[in-house]
């Protein structure tokens, strides 16, 4: 039963082949003991996930449960998530039970899913590797060696080892589309504003946005549009009709015009990756879509400048957590300043300290100028960009990320060679854009089989387009369908 997608879970759910509570306590049996292995849950809720399938089951044998009722899902430990832990894996958060659902959360659990738990993921989403987590790093299924990606490793691994059909994750820089390239899922990121971030725990306001971890585009299609939507409890979120993505699935590849990012097949593109990048291409262009290159020539600019935005808006947010109102607070504090050092400085981890500090720099008198707001102006050179390769193509397309999954603690000493995994996959999120990873490929690494994944970004509110150009190629291809040794 593991093995399948949601879809079939949905149908095999409807036709009565299985119920809802046969399903969860299968995948709660895989959780409990394949889930150490790799670290990927950092709280499982089995009495809530069996109580969700008992009332899943009684609403589907009534005849009013819908697509989704009764399939099981995990939501990134970053959703607050009502009477449950909610740590962003964070010693900060370490005893926070939310008081509410996020609005994510709320909506998938109003479709009727059963929630199996909370995922691993890097300490308030900063990381690319899943070792930032106050709860250790996530062990990526297809070698345990190596790392899941990150921030929503936790969130990549279960799905990836068929411990949960698919879960939701969060992208700032790519913490969506990177672990889905590495662990061999598609993860997609849809516009800025698309789904809602009330009860989402903030890291950089203006970049994060929810998204899901999925075995295939059209699973992506049906969570997103069970997710998406306005909010009036996030006034960043968009009021525009949420379409029925799962019936735009078939929109042809024929005359589909992409875009290839020339600035992504440079310098620092393992040339294994690139070939099967390539490869996707060569297909896409035999099914009929027109293939450019097209230049940007601002993104060599999205690393740095993400690295000013994110932490500025991080520093600010972040600075809600004092000891007082939420989480971990220090033993007998002397007094009020105490406290605050203390509680934040035993509550929050090294990535975490480095990103408030750089923010904090970087919003002070006197640097504001020269670092923030420059920032934003590039970041608008990047939106630009955009905008203008959005008038001559459909899709721009590129690598997710450089390398397929590096080693555990590869890159855990030197910050800027972890940022630089994020290389093709920050400028969407500078520039608000909907973008997917989809599997394209494997390499093979000294004897280890890894995953690798092509990345697509399209004009606001195309996600339609993303997901039905990922289907068509995985109705093409069977990358996507690969499990690793040990999951399947
Ligand atoms: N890896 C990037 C960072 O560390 C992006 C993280 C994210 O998307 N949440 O900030």
């Amino acid at each position: 039963m593991h093995t399948l997608t949601v879809s079939e879970m949905s149908a095999g759910l409807r036709a009565r082949k299985f119920s809802s509570l046969e399903l969860t306590l299968h995948l709660l049996g895989r959780i409990e003991r394949l889930g150490p292995g790799l670290n990927a849950f950092v709280t499982v809720t089995a009495d809530r996930a069996l109580a969700d399938a008992r009332a899943a089951d009684e609403r589907n044998a009534k005849g009013d449960g819908g697509p989704l009722t009764g399939v099981p899902v995990a939501h990134k430990d970053i959703f607050c998530t009502d009477g449950i832990l909610t740590t962003c894996a964070s010693r900060m958060l370490s005893n926070f039970v939310a008081p509410y659902d996020a609005t994510v959360v709320r909506k998938w659990r109003e479709a009727g899913t059963v929630l199996l738990g909370k995922t691993n993921m890097d300490e308030f989403a900063m990381g690319s590797s899943n070792e930032t987590s106050f709860y250790g790093p996530v062990r990526n299924p297809w070698d345990h060696a190596r790392v899941p990606g990150g921030s929503s490793g936790g969130s990549a691994a279960a799905v990836a080892a068929r411990l949960a059909p698919i879960a939701s994750g969060t992208d700032t820089g790519g913490s969506i589309r990177q672990p889905a390239a590495l662990t061999n899922l598609t993860g997609l990121k849809p516009t800025y504003g698309r789904v809602s971030r009330y009860g989402m725990v903030a890291f950089a306001s203006s970049l994060d946005q929810a998204g899901v971890l999925a075995r295939s585009a059209e699973d992506a299609a049906l969570l997103l549009e069970a997710m998406a939507g306005f909010d009036p409890n996030d006034s960043t979120s968009v009021d525009t009709p949420v379409p029925r993505y799962t019936a735009e699935l078939k929109q042809p590849l024929q005359g589909l015009r992409i875009g290839l990012i020339k600035e992504f097949f440079g310098e620092g593109l393992d040339p294994a990756v690139e070939r099967c990048v390539r490869g996707a291409i060569a297909l896409l262009q035999r099914e009929g879509a027109v293939v450019k290159d097209v230049s940007l020539p601002s993104l060599p600019l999205s690393v740095p400048t993400y690295y000013v935005v994110a932490p500025a808006e991080c520093s600010s947010n972040l600075s809600r957590f004092d000891g007082v109102r939420f989480g971990h607070r220090c033993e007998q504090p002397k007094d009020l300043l105490d406290l605050y050092r203390r509680s934040r400085g035993e509550g929050f981890g090294d990535e975490v300290k480095r990103r408030i500090m750089t923010g904090t720099y970087v919003l002070s008198a006197g640097y504001y100028d020269a670092y923030y707001l420059k920032a934003q102006k590039c970041r608008a050179l990047i939106a630009g960009d955009f905008a203008r390769a959005f008038g001559e193509v459909d899709v721009v397309l590129s690598p997710t990320s450089p390398t397929a999954a590096f080693k555990l603690g590869a890159k855990t000493s030197d910050p800027i060679a972890m940022y630089l995994n994020d290389i093709y996959s920050i400028a969407a999120n500078l520039a608000g854009l909907p973008g997917i990873s989809i599997p394209c490929g494997f390499i093979n690494d000294a004897g280890t089989e890894l995953p690798v994944g092509m990345q697509l970004v399209g004009p606001h509110f195309g996600e339609s387009r993303l997901l039905s150009v990922s289907h068509q190629y995985q109705l093409r291809t069977e990358w996507h369908k690969r499990a690793p040794k040990g999951y399947a």
